[in-house]
């Protein structure tokens, strides 16, 4: 196996034994991005000079016994969380200039442990979008074939880790923007509860839902990569004052007497049969391993998809006002100030943030935030009930991630709807608040990834990966590689 093609666990072995150097590592990895990234596109830019220079780093770190996890491990970052000193753009043309001048709480954590960054990730503008079309730059392929989109929106995380063009990665997840790139590329991602891992530096795109979180080749180095992000920040308001669990007990657990839930909503018309297939003889898989399935309700499941276009674009509208033309980036001069900024928008934002910056503003008007932002929150609170109340009866729930595999070019991009129904089975999840994952359960006909979600309850990764590992260790799907 090539070094690029390793994961996390299998190369810190080599390294803490001194077979491999972190440099020789990095060789592989670009080796590989300048094999095949004309054809992926899953990076906007790579930043194989600094990389480097934190090999040198990483390598005197493990000389001198004091590495950890991610010593001298390539890891691509998604766009969106601001990087000191390197292009932090949103894939947007409104940030196309942007150099942040601090580092997000994530990266930072990273760093400390001498990661080796390969690069920043593109990615649906402000990751609004379910496929990477939406870039301001072009769009990222699926790597199991090129005319089918990786997904979204962190399409271009997705697609490096499928390529092997990185070892791991970052994806931010707002309605399902880890899940659905991860299932459809045949990785494993996962969210995590809101405010276990810190948004300080993530650009905010809906503040109540947004979460960080690792798209990885398998269940162990998403565990792994969870405790190096996650836990307590005093620099987000919204972190949870407790430190992320250590995996390192529950991954190889067995699973006897686990009670998984299934949902009767979430195997609905629409749902494609090759993936319902895929998803059932996977519950069946984790039976076989002593876990009993259990028949749960959702009830509300059906209002998922308004609430959080009704949510998201609210708080989206609020935080994109401060790209004015004044502060960052792109800028177009008027004959005064409104003009000034009315050009700038006008021109730095793609249709889709447009759209949804006007929807939010709309929501939230005087008059009608009473019936549609109001409205929202309160089925929010309905649909978290939904899932307390299940998860009374179960540890945790089996669903498909999402209801097709990856679908091709612009076969969604004249129907908005149609793409804001590819989240349908992960949004529920980031309004309840509560963790999950997806990962491989099989492939179609035509050769392309079937994604499991495995949600658990708040706070309780644990459950979800020690499930999912069980899972993956009786599987050979997270085995396969794309043939590009
Ligand atoms: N596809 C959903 C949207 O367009 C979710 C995006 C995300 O999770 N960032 O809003």
């Amino acid at each position: 196996m090539k070094l690029n093609e390793m994961t996390i666990t299998g190369l810190r072995k080599m390294l803490d034994k001194r077979e491999i150097r972190p440099s020789e590592i990095l060789d592989a990895v670009y080796a590989r991005i300048e094999a095949v990234e004309n054809k992926v596109q899953a990076y906007l830019i790579t930043t194989k000079d600094e990389a480097y220079k934190s090999a040198k780093e990483a390598e005197s770190a493990i000389m001198e016994n004091r590495a950890s996890l991610l010593t001298g491990i390539p890891v691509a970052v998604k766009d969106n969380m601001c990087t000191k000193g390197i292009l932090t753009t949103c894939a947007s043309k409104i940030l196309y200039n942007f150099i942040p001048p601090y580092e997000s709480t994530v990266t930072e954590r990273m760093k400390t442990q001498h990661y080796l960054l390969t690069g920043k990730t593109n990615m649906d503008e402000f990751a609004m979008g379910s496929s990477t079309e939406n870039s301001a730059y072009y769009p990222s392929k699926n790597p199991w074939d090129t005319g089918c989109v990786p997904g979204g929106s962190s399409g271009g995380s997705a697609a490096a880790v499928a390529a092997d063009e990185c070892i791991a990665a970052l994806g931010s997840d707002t309605g399902g923007s880890i899940r659905q790139p991860a299932s459809l590329c045949g990785v494993v991602g996962l969210k995590p509860t809101y405010g276990a891992v810190s948004r300080y530096g993530l650009v905010a795109f809906a503040s109540s839902l947004d979460q960080i979180g690792p798209l990885t080749k398998t269940v162990e180095d998403t565990a792994l990569l969870l405790k190096v992000i996650g836990g307590h920040d005093p620099k987000d308001s919204t972190s949870a004052p407790a430190e992320m669990t250590d995996f390192a007990g529950v991954i190889g657990q067995d699973i006897k007497g686990m009670r998984i839930g299934i949902p009767k909503e979430y195997f609905i018309g629409g749902l494609d049969s090759e993936v319902e297939a895929s998803v059932k003889n996977a519950i069946k898989k984790l039976e076989s391993l002593g876990a009993i399935p259990v028949e749960i309700s959702l009830p509300h499941t059906e209002y998922a998809v308004a609430t959080y276009y009704v949510i998201a674009t609210s708080e989206a509208s609020s935080n994109l006002a401060r790209y004015d033309g004044v502060k960052y980036g792109f800028r177009r001069d008027g004959k005064d100030l409104l003009d000034m900024y009315m050009k700038t928008r006008a021109e730095g934002f793609g249709p889709e943030v447009k759209r949804r910056i006007m929807l939010g503003t709309f929501a939230l008007s005087s008059g009608y935030y009473d019936a549609y932002y109001r409205k929202a929150q309160q089925v929010r609170t309905l649909l978290k009930n939904d899932f307390d109340k299940a998860f009374e009866q179960v540890d945790v729930i089996a669903t498909p991630t999402a209801p097709t595999v990856a679908f091709r070019f612009g076969e969604k991009t004249t129907d908005p709807l149609q793409m804001y129904l590819s989240d349908i089975f992960t949004i529920s999840i980031n309004l309840a608040g509560v963790p999950a994952i997806s990962l491989p359960c099989g492939f179609a006909v035509n050769g392309l990834p079937i994604g499991l979600q495995l949600i658990g309850k708040h706070f309780d990764e644990a459950s979800v990966l020690k499930a999912a590992y069980a899972f993956e260790q009786s599987t050979e799907w997270h085995k396969r590689k794309p043939g590009l």
